[in-house]
């Protein structure tokens, strides 16, 4: 084996005994290149990440200008820093109103982290409710919120207090009670395998929650920054929750998390005790700068015009293959399910071979992801799509 991937092996904390092994040296728009030239398409942006495509000059010449004029001064909260308040400004304008006070952190994992504190202390109370089959990252606090009997016995005890509700399921509502801080619930489910929510869930949802007290968080980590269609889920769906989570897609590229509430929520995380939340990097002057110039990019090009034709035309390319059971689709976020996970290790392979990075999900692993970069064009589409039929018919 070749003395850099030896390396990798050696030196580099593993995540699975089954990493791809595919060197990077240079990506671009929709696509990825090895130091022999292979191309790969990214059909998945990184997970939802490369919304504006990879190596966006947009976002490049702001992380250039950033870094040139400051990185790191001070720790997150201090100064006044003008990428981090122009960001923030412009967020605010793209939520419905109460939410416009972001608190800025490093990744999603922390986003999830600093909303189950925020519910905590802002209503006293200590139970949390979270969906089966959800993902929110992968620290202690986040991971209290997945309900998994695999990752709770190897690295338990997780935090107390978690009840569980099945997303979709009316009925399971009534566990949110009067004890309950908090419900965390994505508005699509991402690592369920793309489960859209049915007509009138996620306003009954917000009900429960006003009827009993209890804060509504929204994981927005994946579905943020126009991946549905909207710039944010919420809006596609006409819910308004008391915090959003973002990451992913909010830093252009670079890691960047927030949880944002309205001030009147947000004000209490800052005394009684002061110092309560606090982060060294978070909201990285660098980071902020190239999320907003990612947004930015987003709204001139008009990208949230084209996100459901595209996403359409993935699904009508795909979806009438004898291989395809079918298509959970929200925007350019799809699930494309052969219903056996046999039939899912070998397209990976054959997506590998092909020239197509794509991925399957923590809990669905029968179905494979689609969420390219946004600026994925028509004619992409149907390339990417001419590759997937191939592998899907050597199945
Ligand atoms: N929430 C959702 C819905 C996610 O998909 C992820 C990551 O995949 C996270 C939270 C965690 O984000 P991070 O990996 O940045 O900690």
């Amino acid at each position: 084996m070749e003395i850099l991937r030896q390396q990798f092996l050696r030196h580099i904390g593993q995540t699975s005994p089954s990493p791809m092994l595919v060197e990077v040296a240079r990506a671009e728009g929709v696509c990825f290149f090895t130091p022999e030239g292979k191309r790969y398409y990214d059909i998945i942006a990184g997970v939802s990440v490369s919304n504006v495509g990879h190596g966006n000059p947009a976002v490049t010449e702001a992380v250039c200008r950033q870094a040139r004029d400051y990185m790191h001064v001070m720790v997150y909260g201090e100064l006044v820093e003008r990428p981090q308040v122009r960001y923030a400004a412009r967020i605010a304008e793209y939520l419905p109103a109460p939410l416009d006070a972001v608190y800025f952190v490093n990744s999603g994992a922390e986003a999830v982290e600093g909303a189950l504190k925020l519910a905590k202390r802002f209503t006293g109370r200590r139970r949390m409710v979270a969906c089966r089959n959800a993902y929110h990252g992968s620290t202690h606090g986040a991971m209290s919120v997945m309900e998994s009997r695999e990752f709770s016995d190897a690295y338990g005890p997780m935090l107390p207090g978690v009840d569980w509700i099945r997303f979709n399921e009316p009925e399971d509502l009534g566990r949110i009670t009067e004890e309950t801080a908090c419900v965390l619930v994505e508005p699509v489910q991402g690592e369920a395998g793309v489960r859209i929510p049915q007509e009138g869930y996620l306003e009954a949802l917000r009900r429960r929650c006003d009827e009993v007290g209890t804060l509504l968080i929204f994981d927005e980590i994946q579905t943020g920054f126009g991946r549905t269609g909207e710039m944010f889920a919420m809006s596609k769906y006409g819910v308004t929750p008391d915090i959003v989570c973002l990451a992913k897609a909010l830093g252009g590229g670079m890691p960047l998390g927030a949880f944002v509430s309205s001030g009147r929520i947000m004000e209490c995380i800052s005394h009684d005790p002061a110092l309560g939340h606090i982060t060294t990097f978070g909201g990285h002057p660098v980071c902020c700068a190239a999320g907003l110039a990612a947004m930015e990019y987003i709204i001139d090009e008009g990208l949230l015009g084209s996100v459901e034709r595209k996403g359409a035309l993935f699904e009508t390319l795909l979806g009438g293959h004898p291989a395809v059971k079918s298509i959970r689709r929200s925007g350019l976020l799809l699930a494309v399910e052969l219903g056996e996970s046999r039939k899912l290790y070998r397209i990976m392979e054959h997506f590998k071979e092909s020239g197509i990075l794509s991925d399957w999900f923590l809990f669905c692993d029968t179905a494979f992801r689609i969420s390219p970069p946004l600026t994925i064009t028509d004619e992409e589409v149907a390339e990417v799509c001419r590759i997937v039929v191939d592998c899907l018919d050597r199945l």
